[in-house]
C-alpha cells in the first residue's frame, strides 16, 4: 500500500479511480431499504425528509406506515394536518411533516403536481434545503447534484487529511461526484459513512477507497463536545375507562406546536415513587422523566382520549415514549 498522501484540496485528487472504487463497493454492499426500490420522487422526498436527524430503523418503521396513509403527493396536499401529524408521530422534529404537508400543496395545487425536477426549483418548496433538493434532484431525476450531509462531510474530511468547511465541502462534494451515477454516487457516500467510514473507530480494511485517503482513521478532533445538560421533568398519567388524559401544545409553542402529550405536574414532596422513569435525550440535554399515576381533578384541563384512538393523534415522541413504556400502546 501507498504511504499516507496530503492532499491540497480535491484538485489533485485521483477522483476517477474513487468514483470506481466507490461505486463498485455500493453495487455490491449497499443495505437493501425500502426507499431504495423505486426512483419515484415522491418516495425519495419522503425518505430524505424522515432520515434527517433520525435512524434508519426508526424510519424503516414509519415510512411504510406514511406511504400506506398518503400513497401519493395528491393524497398528501389533501389530508389534514392532524392527519399528518399523527403519522409522523414518533419520529420528532414535527415541523419537518408540517413543511412537508405544505409543499405538497405547492405542488399539487400551484404547480399542477409536477414536481420540480432540478435542485434549484426543489429548493423554492418550504421545507427542502440544499441537501434535501441535491438528493431529490440526483437520485429521481438523475441530474448532477452532489450533497453533503454529516456523513460525507466526515468521509471528505478523512480523505483529503483537512479539516473543510462550509463551501469548500459542497466545492470538493461537486468535485468527486460521478455525473453518469449521480444518484449512486450521492448515497454510496453516505452509506461509506454511515457503515464504514464511522464516527468513531472506522473500519479502514473493509474500506474501498483506503489506498486513496490520507487519514485511514479517526481525525484528530479540534473541538471539545457539546457538555450534556441533565434535567428532572414529571408527567402525570391519568386512565379511566380505556381512556388517557392529554393536553395539547401551544399554538404558539417554539417546539411541537399543537402536538399532543401528557400533562406535567410538579416534584411530589413526600417520598413516594414514580410509577416509571425513563430517559429521553434533546440535543444538549439529558431529562430523567418520572411519570406519575394520577387521578385527574374533575375539572383538569385536557382532553380525554381513547387508548384505540392514540394511533390517530399527533402525539410529541415522548409522549409515545412514555405510553408505550407503560404498555399503554
Ligand atoms: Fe474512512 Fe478509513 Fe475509508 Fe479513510 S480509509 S475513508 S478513514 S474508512
Amino acid at each position: 500500500m501507498k504511504p499516507l498522501r496530503k492532499l491540497d484540496g480535491f484538485s489533485n485528487f485521483p477522483k476517477l479511480a474513487f468514483r470506481r472504487r466507490l461505486l463498485a463497493w455500493y453495487d455490491v454492499h449497499r443495505r437493501e431499504l425500502p426507499w431504495r426500490v423505486s426512483r419515484d420522487s415522491y418516495r425519495v422526498w419522503l425518505s430524505e425528509i424522515m432520515l434527517q436527524q433520525t435512524r434508519v430503523a426508526a424510519v424503516i418503521e414509519h415510512y411504510h406506515e406514511f406511504l400506506r396513509r398518503f400513497p401519493t403527493v395528491k393524497r398528501l396536499a389533501a389530508a389534514r394536518e392532524a392527519s399528518v401529524l399523527a403519522a409522523w408521530s414518533g419520529l420528532g422534529y414535527y415541523r419537518r411533516a408540517r413543511m412537508m404537508h405544505a409543499a405538497a400543496k405547492v405542488i399539487v395545487y400551484e404547480r399542477g403536481g409536477n414536481f420540480p425536477a432540478n435542485a434549484e426549483e426543489l429548493q423554492m418548496l418550504p421545507g427542502v434545503g440544499r441537501y434535501t433538493a441535491a438528493a431529490i434532484a440526483s437520485i429521481a431525476f438523475d441530474k448532477p447534484a452532489a450533497v453533503v450531509d454529516g456523513n460525507v462531510e466526515r468521509v471528505l474530511h478523512r480523505i483529503s487529511g483537512k479539516r473543510l468547511a462550509g463551501e469548500e465541502l459542497w466545492t470538493a462534494a461537486n468535485h468527486l461526484l460521478d455525473a453518469k451515477r449521480p444518484g449512486d454516487f450521492n448515497q454510496a457516500m453516505m452509506e461509506l459513512g454511515a457503515t464504514v467510514c464511522t464516527p468513531r473507530m472506522p473500519t479502514c480494511l473493509m474500506c474501498p477507497v483506503i489506498k486513496l485517503c490520507a487519514t485511514r482513521g479517526e481525525l484528530a478532533a479540534t473541538s471539545k463536545p457539546m457538555p450534556q445538560k441533565k434535567r428532572e421533568i414529571h408527567y402525570a398519567l391519568n386512565c379511566r375507562n380505556g381512556e388517557v388524559l392529554l393536553v395539547q401544545r401551544a399554538p404558539d409553542a417554539s417546539l411541537m406546536p399543537g402536538m399532543w402529550e401528557l400533562p406535567q405536574r410538579q416534584s411530589p414532596d413526600n417520598a413516594s415513587q414514580p410509577q416509571l422513569t425513563l430517559r429521553h435525550s434533546i440535543t444538549t440535554t439529558n431529562y430523567a422523566v418520572h411519570v406519575w399515576r394520577s387521578i385527574a381533578p374533575p375539572r383538569r384541563l385536557g382532553k380525554w382520549t381513547s387508548v384505540e384512538r392514540l394511533k390517530q393523534v399527533a402525539l410529541t415522541g415522548l409522549a409515545r415514549k412514555i405510553l408505550l413504556a407503560a404498555e399503554i400502546i
